[in-house]
């Protein structure tokens, strides 16, 4: 599965965000550091009008929608690259994900902020230079014991070396590993260094209650800062995220409507999270189940197979497709297939965002 886990500073939020997601008070929220000890681990539905209108359609008897998993993961401080607070269990941790949202506290209040004022930009900060500085010392370890390799005669810790050498650039010009200009062959070896500035962010901005559908001034600011970055940044009340965890579908519309949001932030969070990971949805759609799946972009069809089942990616014979739009506006399959827009595809098609698939394979 794919996960993001998520982090920021001591009483920003996280494990009130983490509860609201999962609905469940696994992570306990206190008014005081370090209450997230263990990293928490849940999984939640990703929304998709798409599904139920597929399900609609098909008339089918069960809804299954696709799960993210999200990780709260214990608060870090300054001087956690030292093994300050939690530090050294959090980067272990971190290390783990896939992506990363970062909680900023931008509500004010009486809650302990323990850099002793709100200033998320500040600290965003904190939280990105210990990361950067566990990158720097790990990184300029690694690049010796490499060396030795090289000497020894290991082709593969030549071009290892040369990429730790390009992080090691950007992060002693203080920016994170992310910003290092990669060609499409590097991704992967990169990836693999397993770089904690490496990994995708989403700002996620907390603010007051009464602010979840305008932001406020330090969310403005967050917005600015991740532009500059070219990162993404959304605005929720973790606060009102758990009141609507609470609530029957029913009641929930009428507390949104009462606050002026069309949805829960959560559902920004989740597609967000979904979109820095780079997944994609395809379908499968039938009177039993219509349901929804995860793969990665770029994957080919017998790779979305295998989310279903082994057996069908070892034995994929090919992967009867309709697309979404296909699907809806000829009412179905069977229209679908009278229009001639059901194709076959074989092991090599690139799955495309809202594929409905009927895969064949032999047993
Ligand atoms: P963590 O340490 O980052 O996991 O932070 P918590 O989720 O435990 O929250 C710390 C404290 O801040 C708790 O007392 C929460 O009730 C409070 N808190 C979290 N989000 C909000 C919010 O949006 N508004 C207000 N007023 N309080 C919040």
């Amino acid at each position: 599965g794919f996960n993001c886990g998520i982090v920021g500073l001591p009483n920003v939020g996280k494990s009130t965000l983490f509860n609201a997601l999962t609905s469940t008070q696994a992570a306990e929220a206190a008014n005081y550091p370090f209450c997230t000890i263990e990293p928490n681990t849940g999984r939640v539905g990703v929304p998709d009008p798409r599904l139920d209108r597929l399900a609609a359609i098909a008339g089918s008897a069960k809804v299954v929608a696709t799960q993210l998993e999200f990780v709260d993961i214990a608060g870090l401080v300054r001087g956690a690259s030292k093994g300050e607070g939690l530090g050294n269990q959090f980067l272990a941790n971190i290390r783990e994900t896939d992506a990363v949202l970062h909680v900023l506290r931008c509500f004010e209040g009486e809650v302990t902020h323990v850099e002793g004022s709100v200033d998320p930009v500040r600290d965003a900060e904190i939280v990105d230079t210990e990361l950067m500085l566990a990158d720097l010392e790990g990184l300029e370890r690694r690049v010796q014991t490499a060396a030795k390799r090289a000497k020894g005669g290991d082709k593969d810790a030549k071009a290892e070396i040369e990429l730790m050498e390009r992080a090691l650039v950007v992060l002693r010009e203080g920016k994170p590993a992310r910003t290092v200009a990669l060609s499409a062959d590097e991704r992967e070896p990169f990836r693999r260094l397993a770089l904690l500035t490496s990994k995708p962010v989403l700002y996620v901005c907390n603010v007051a209650e009464d602010e979840a559908a305008t932001g406020n001034a330090h969310s403005a600011r967050v917005a600015e800062m991740a532009k500059a970055q070219g990162a993404e940044a959304v605005v929720i009340s973790a606060a009102i995220e758990s009141e609507l965890a609470q609530l029957s579908a029913e009641e929930k519309q009428e507390f949104l409507a009462s606050i002026g949001l069309e949805e829960p932030g959560l559902n920004k969070v989740i597609r967000a999270g979904y979109k820095l990971l780079g997944l994609l949805t395809f379908f499968t759609v039938g009177p039993k189940e219509a349901r929804a799946w995860t793969v990665r972009a770029g994957a080919a069809a017998p790779e979305a197979a295998a989310e279903i089942h082994s057996d069908i990616q070892r034995g994929f014979i090919k992967a009867e497709t309709i697309d979404y739009d296909s699907f809806v506006a000829l009412g179905g399959e069977q229209g679908a297939k009278d229009a001639g827009k059901m194709r076959q595809e074989g092991k090599d098609y690139v799955v495309r965002d809202g594929d409905i698939f009927h895969f064949r394979f032999n047993v």
